[in-house]
């Protein structure tokens, strides 16, 4: 297929690292992914070579910083295929994203007693921001439920709609059960009650192509650290009807047109949402990492690392005792699972001091562990520079802690 995996992995200095003297073997990719040299380097290089603040100065750093800057702003747009840069509006990651939007349109849309819908496998950055506005702003929160496979019920999701639904917000990807939910049914459905829809793409957007138009999703939101970028730097993407018309969500530096005591004006998108000096050397390497993933092929990729995951799953199969939370149709990348009755918290443990990093807990989606009825899971996420001789090991460690705990 193309793609050198060795190489790849020479591409992340980490994945060399040892832990307890045993070679690392990083399962944690949905909870943040590894850098390759060229996203550490570019970031690097603005220190080194252009650190100066963008859209202040008339001198030559600054101009070039800008320059570096807003070129990213281009390249995230044809990414993931929107209309125009103007559309695309730089935060912190998801989560601010999604604050953003809880500010700006609990201000712009909603009045008391208005409703928005998620579903039972939102992470909580899609849950408590809506709560914050609950508690402002008197609206409501109605909950798609999650059938016993780990897919929306699309039945029960229509039936939610009343005159007073305002918004849609849903996750693209599972970071737990790996569902793949059906995003572009959920947004027809929507737009025919007239309801805008945000799609959570934190674990979507750095495998699957992302086209916001032909999705015609409303807004789209995700993380730079999730997708081989650095952290501290994500995205929202907004359509250009909506983002003309709403608040912004914080005041400052760079948002505004003109200021005076007697009243402010607000520059125009995406600027208005871009309140104070914003994380331009972060920004600027993930335009690196974006490269990174066009340079390999990003489909080429995501073959290579789904066909990991579902040797996974047939590997996995083979322990004793095991036991998978989430069996959707459509699924990739993560894998949820717990071993007899053991806590998911000791399975972790146990693991770690063989030099596997695995997420254990929860994942930040409560209400999802409640629907299941469990406390936790054990939680493998692959990456394109994982291998089946990884996978291997996992199943044979597994098999040794089940003995241990069993
Ligand atoms: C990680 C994650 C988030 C939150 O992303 P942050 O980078 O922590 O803001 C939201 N939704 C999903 C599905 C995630 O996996």
């Amino acid at each position: 297929m193309g793609l050198n995996i060795q190489e790849i992995r020479s591409d992340f200095p980490v994945l060399a690292e040892k832990v307890y003297g045993k070679p690392l073997v990083y399962f944690d990719n949905a909870a943040t992914t590894q850098k390759p040299v060229s996203v550490i380097q570019a970031e690097a290089d603005v220190y080194n070579h252009y650190n100066s603040n963008v859209h202040r100065g008339v001198h030559h750093l600054s101009n070039v910083c800008t320059q570096a800057f807003e070129d990213v702003r281009k390249k995230v747009a044809s990414f993931i295929h929107a209309a125009s840069s103007d559309e695309i509006i730089f935060t912190k990651g998801t989560t601010d994203s999604v604050n953003l939007l809880a500010g700006s349109l609990g201000d712009t849309l909603f009045s008391v007693g208005d409703e928005v819908i998620l579903s039972e496998m939102e992470h909580h950055s899609n849950i408590v921001p809506w709560q914050l506005l609950q508690k402002r702003k008197g609206i409501e929160i109605k909950v798609i439920p999650v059938t016993d496979e780990g897919e929306l019920d699309l039945d029960a999701f229509e039936k939610l709609f009343s005159a007073k639904t305002k918004l849609v917000s849903v996750t693209h990807i599972s970071n737990v059960l790996g569902t793949i939910n059906p995003i572009e049914k959920i947004i027809e459905t929507a737009h025919k009650h007239g309801v805008p829809v945000v799609i959570d793409g934190a674990q979507a957007v750095h495998h699957l192509p992302i086209d916001v138009q032909k999705l015609d999703c409303d807004f789209y939101v995700f993380s730079g650290h999730k997708m081989y970028g650095p952290t501290g730097v994500g995205v929202l993407y907004g359509k250009r009807k909506w983002l003309e018309i709403m608040e912004p969500y914080q005041g400052g530096g760079e948002m505004i047109d003109k200021v005076s005591f007697s009243g402010t004006t607000f520059n125009d998108i995406p600027y208005k949402f871009e309140a104070g000096t914003p994380n331009f050397a972060g920004v600027i390497a993930l335009g690196a990492a974006i490269d990174y993933l066009q340079e390999k092929g990003l489909s080429k990729l995501w073959e290579y690392e789904h066909s990991l995951f579902e040797y996974a799953v047939e590997k996995l199969k083979t322990v004793p005792n095991i036991h998978f939370i989430g069996k959707a149709k459509a699924r990739t990348s993560v894998i949820s699972f717990l071993i007899g009755t053991a806590h998911p918290f000791d399975v972790g443990t146990l693991l770690d001091k063989l030099g596997f990093a695995l997420r254990t807990g929860h994942h930040c989606a409560q209400p999802l562990m409640d629907r299941f009825g469990i406390p936790g899971t054990v939680r493998a996420s692959f990456a394109f520079y994982n291998t089946k001789e990884e996978i291997d090991r996992l199943v044979q460690a597994l098999g040794q802690i089940e003995g241990m705990l069993g």
